[in-house]
Order: structure tokens, then C-alpha cells, then sequence
């Protein structure tokens, strides 16, 4: 049976070092890394989301704000909020929040935050970054996953990857990190022929299609670490990933639940993005 990764335990152990670091930082500079957090609407998901966000900051010694708009805010009372918090000195980091209301243009929110105070990493620019290398900031669940991998010491060198979905917040990033770790790297998709036996071949399999249950065994490999990001509702409501667990962990070597898995990992990454981003901000970086 496959050795369980559990995200719970990496998180706190990540958060500790965070908590660590913003310490050392804040003694030093008498800086405090601050997140602004825009939500806008009601949907129950994001607020659970954004609440999570504001605790894994006190936790770490951040400041923090949440800044809630009605479902009906503009465009440009949005862009407005956007502009203020990044003339914000005491604010590092700026997290918009998604999905949006339908009437609202994300793509155009997420170009207006400022790189630097970009701490999703979805900004054209540190995507771009991303692509070539040389980047302050992940995209926080793509790098989650990279951390349980170190934490775990499974290597990634040399291994057959293959990631199935191709979304730009976890698919593509993911596929990229894995290449910077010198995988060899197959990207799976809608379209994708035969998607069972390019599945099988995965030394290291990450999937992120948004389907419950949709990997089941006979698409793994005997040994293969599985790597689930996958967040659905069964048909009883309860949390579940993309692969069928239950029987999945009888064939891998090691796999992440969900829930305690992945998503537990990408709050510690956007705590230790906008670290970063501080600690860039009183360089002048
Ligand atoms: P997305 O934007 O909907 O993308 C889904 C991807 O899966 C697409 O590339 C799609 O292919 C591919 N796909 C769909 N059905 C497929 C199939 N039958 N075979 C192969 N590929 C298929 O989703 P996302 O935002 O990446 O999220 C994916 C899942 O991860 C969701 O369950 C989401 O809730 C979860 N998630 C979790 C976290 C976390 O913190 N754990 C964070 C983000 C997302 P095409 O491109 O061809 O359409």
C-alpha cells in the first residue's frame, strides 16, 4: 500500500519555518509582510477560501486585510480598489479573489496587479518569468506540490511526469516546475489519445481536471508516486480528488489525499510568496 503524503504535516512545517523567517525579518527591518485580500460576491467557496487566508496569515505574524465588495461592484470600482492597495506601503501582497461575477473581466484584473505584488504569480509577467526560469514567485498550487515532492524526497530528475489537465494556475506551471527539476514532461489533456496508456507510462503522475474519481487504477503504473490536485463534491456531497484513492493507493508507491492533501499546501505557498514579496519590497528589489 502507498505511503500516504500528507499534506497537513508538510504545511506545518513550512508554516513554522515561515513564521521563523517573518520573525527574523520584522526584527530586523520593523517591517511586518502585509496581504490584502479582494473578494468580490458571495460564493460560499471563495469565503471559506478567503477566511483561511486571513488565519494562515495571523498564524505566520502577517498583517492582513480582506477587503469585501457586493456582487454588483464595476469594473472600475474594482480596478480603483486594485490601484489603491498597490500605492500601499504597508501592503505586499495583492490577492483578487477568483472566480469573479460573470459581468467582471479577469483577465484585465489580474494584469492591473502590480508583478511585484503579485503573490497568485498569475500576472503575464511572472508567468513569462516562470517560463524561463527566473522567477520571485509560483503559482501557489503548483508549488505546493513541488514542496511535498523535496519534503518527501522523491526525486523528480530523470522521471517520467506526466500531468493531466492543462489549466494556466496548476497544469502548465506545474508541468514547467517539473521541467526546471529535470523531469521528462507530458502534458495530458481534453484531446488527449489514449490518455490511459500515457498515464501508465508516469513514474510521477499529477492530475488536475476538476473530475472525482476520474483516475482509477488501471491507469496507474505499479509504484508511481500520484500527486492528486483535484477539489470535486461526490455525488453525497463529501470532498474528493480526481483520482479514485481507494483503490489508486494499492498499486502507487506514495499518493496525497484529498481532502489533507494538496490543497492544504496552497495557502502555505501564497504566505510564503508574500514573504517574499516584503522581503523584495525592503530591498527595493
Ligand atoms: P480547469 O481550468 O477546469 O482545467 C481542467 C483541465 O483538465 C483542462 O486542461 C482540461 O482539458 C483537462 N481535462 C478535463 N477533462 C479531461 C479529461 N477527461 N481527460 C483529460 N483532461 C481533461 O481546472 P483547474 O483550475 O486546473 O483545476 C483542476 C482541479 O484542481 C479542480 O478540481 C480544482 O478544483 C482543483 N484545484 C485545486 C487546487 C488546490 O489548492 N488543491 C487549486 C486549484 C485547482 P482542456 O484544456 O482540453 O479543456
Amino acid at each position: 500500500m502507498a505511503h500516504i503524503i500528507d499534506g497537513k504535516i508538510i504545511s506545518a512545517s513550512a508554516r513554522a519555518s515561515i513564521a521563523e523567517r517573518t520573525a527574523a525579518f520584522e526584527a530586523k527591518t520593523g517591517v511586518k509582510p502585509g496581504l490584502a485580500v479582494v473578494i468580490v460576491g458571495s460564493d460560499p467557496a471563495s469565503q471559506v477560501y478567503v477566511r483561511n487566508k486571513k488565519k494562515g496569515c495571523e498564524e505566520v505574524g502577517f498583517y492582513s486585510e480582506v477587503h469585501e465588495m457586493p456582487e454588483e461592484t464595476t469594473m472600475d470600482e474594482l480596478l480603483a480598489k486594485i490601484e489603491n492597495l498597490k500605492n500601499n506601503p504597508a501592503i505586499h501582497g495583492i490577492l483578487v479573489q477568483l472566480p469573479l461575477p460573470k459581468h467582471l473581466d479577469e483577465k484585465a484584473v489580474i494584469d492591473a496587479i502590480p508583478p511585484e505584488k503579485d503573490v497568485d504569480a498569475f500576472h503575464p509577467v511572472n508567468t513569462g518569468k516562470i517560463m524561463i526560469g527566473d522567477y520571485s514567485f509560483l503559482p501557489c498550487t503548483p508549488a505546493g506540490v513541488m514542496k511535498m515532492l523535496e519534503y518527501e524526497q522523491i526525486s523528480v530528475e530523470g522521471k517520467e511526469c506526466v500531468v493531466v489537465g492543462r489549466s494556466n494556475i496548476v497544469g502548465k506551471p506545474m508541468a514547467m516546475l517539473l521541467l526546471h527539476a529535470n523531469g521528462t514532461i507530458t502534458v495530458c489533456h481534453s484531446r488527449t489519445k489514449n490518455l490511459a496508456e500515457v498515464t501508465r507510462r508516469a513514474d510521477i503522475l499529477v492530475v488536475a481536471i476538476g473530475k472525482a474519481n476520474f483516475v482509477t487504477a488501471d491507469m496507474v503504473k505499479e509504484g508511481a508516486v500520484v500527486i492528486d490536485v483535484g477539489m470535486n463534491r461526490n455525488a453525497e456531497g463529501k470532498l474528493c480528488g480526481d483520482v479514485d484513492f481507494a483503490n489508486v493507493k494499492e498499486k502507487a508507491s506514495a499518493i496525497t489525499p484529498v481532502p489533507g492533501g494538496v490543497g492544504v499546501m496552497t495557502i502555505t505557498m501564497l504566505l510564503e510568496n508574500t514573504l517574499t514579496a516584503a522581503e523584495l519590497a525592503v530591498a527595493g528589489k
